[in-house]
């Protein structure tokens, strides 16, 4: 018998599934009142005032920054490892990506590469963060840099639900927070996203955008697109989060169970800042001595599912190769290499997770 023990795996009971039935007979299937329900539900779960609703993890990132004011020929500085979402946002604005290299230890934005842009760089208009695999950035230090040289903040929270940094929730330090709801994150909807924010202006604004410009309607006061969440995806959104912090708990039980327990000299563990709470979207380990494709073999011959994140730094990416980005960096050039994520979901049960232990216990390269 083969137990395939896959990189991630939505959860998806009875609940939903019902709530999804019961939506399709009500007929409202597109706009509903299931979508100001989760608007005003995941907005207070993150201590954030207002909520929008979006199709998308992406679309809620360019909503977002247009919403902030971002626009053509802004600068914004932003992580050069990411998914590619986080860079393709800012561009479709208008804006132009800066990029910041990477810390070493926790793969997030390095606040030190993020100074020495700004002090050698004027004009800068905003930030987007990333809080990467789970793990809030340095949150005190960013949050210094942007009232140094005001700066707009955008969280890029589509890998961190549920995170903090000293018990402030992920998405609530910005001028907004992006979620995404794709099945591979903390929690599902489909496909779907969300933005939060304290401002009010900021909420009208993004409400707008996600509506063809519309207030009143059929009266389109601005360019918008239609960036709508379906009532069906909020319904499952609304079952998902009442259970996002049990999702999360069993995450980090998995993780810690994978601290514990995974005893190889060629592997290094992931490291935890101790003013985080890492919601691990992803248990990421670094493989030494370039032995990391052979590592994502061996697992692969051995039924565990892996994903490499990432193995090309944003700006190298053939689509971006018209542009004159930066595409050296000191960290994420060799991070990139080092890096695999091994399956830390919540459907991973305890005899998996023994396995996978076994498994990359024996791993010699
Ligand atoms: C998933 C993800 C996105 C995009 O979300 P979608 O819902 O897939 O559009 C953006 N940024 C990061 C960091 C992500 O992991």
């Amino acid at each position: 018998m083969y137990i395939i023990i896959n990189i991630a795996k939505p959860i998806i009971t009875k609940e939903e599934i019902n709530t999804v039935i019961s939506v399709m007979q009500s007929g409202n299937i597109a706009f509903g009142s299931y979508v100001t329900e989760f608007e005003e539900a995941f907005s207070s779960y993150c201590n954030c005032k207002y909520g929008i609703a979006t199709s998308s993890g992406t679309t809620a990132l360019e909503v977002a920054l247009r919403a902030c004011g971002i626009t053509k020929n802004d600068r914004v500085i932003t992580t050069c490892f990411s998914f590619i979402a986080s860079v393709n946002s800012i561009l479709n604005t208008g804006a132009l990506p800066v990029f910041a290299d990477i810390d070493e230890k926790t793969f997030n934005i390095s606040t030190k590469s993020v100074k020495k842009i700004l002090e050698k760089e004027v004009g800068i208009k905003a930030i987007l963060i990333v809080h990467l695999f789970g793990q809030c950035c340095d949150m005190d230090e960013i949050m210094e840099l942007v009232r140094k040289y005001n700066l707009i903040l955008i969280e890029d929270c589509c890998q961190s639900h549920g995170a903090e940094w000293k018990g402030k929730k992920a998405g609530s330090f910005g001028e907004a927070g992006c979620f995404s709801f794709y099945p591979t994150k903390n929690m599902t909807t489909g496909e779907g996203g969300m933005i939060v924010t304290d401002k009010k202006h900021i909420y009208e604004n993004a409400k707008m955008l996600t509506n063809h410009g519309m207030k009143v309607r059929y009266y389109h006061d601005i360019i918008g697109y239609n960036y709508r969440m379906t009532n069906i995806a909020a319904a499952i959104g609304l079952r998902q989060l009442e259970k996002l912090d049990e999702f999360n708990k069993k995450r980090t039980e998995n993780a810690f169970v994978l601290d514990e327990n995974i005893n190889n000299e060629l592997l290094e563990k992931p490291f935890v800042d101790k003013n985080t709470k890492h919601t691990y979207n992803q248990y990421t380990l670094k493989i030494r001595q370039a032995k990391r494709d052979q590592f994502v073999d061996y697992l692969k011959k051995n039924d565990i599912g892996t994903g490499v994140y990432y193995s090309l730094t944003i700006p190298e990416q053939k689509c971006y190769s018209e542009y004159s980005f930066q595409r050296k960096f000191n960290i994420a050039d060799k991070v990139k290499k080092e890096v695999a994520s091994i399956p830390v979901h919540p459907l991973v049960t305890d005899d998996k997770l023994e396995l996978i232990v076994y498994t990359i216990n024996k791993f010699k390269g």
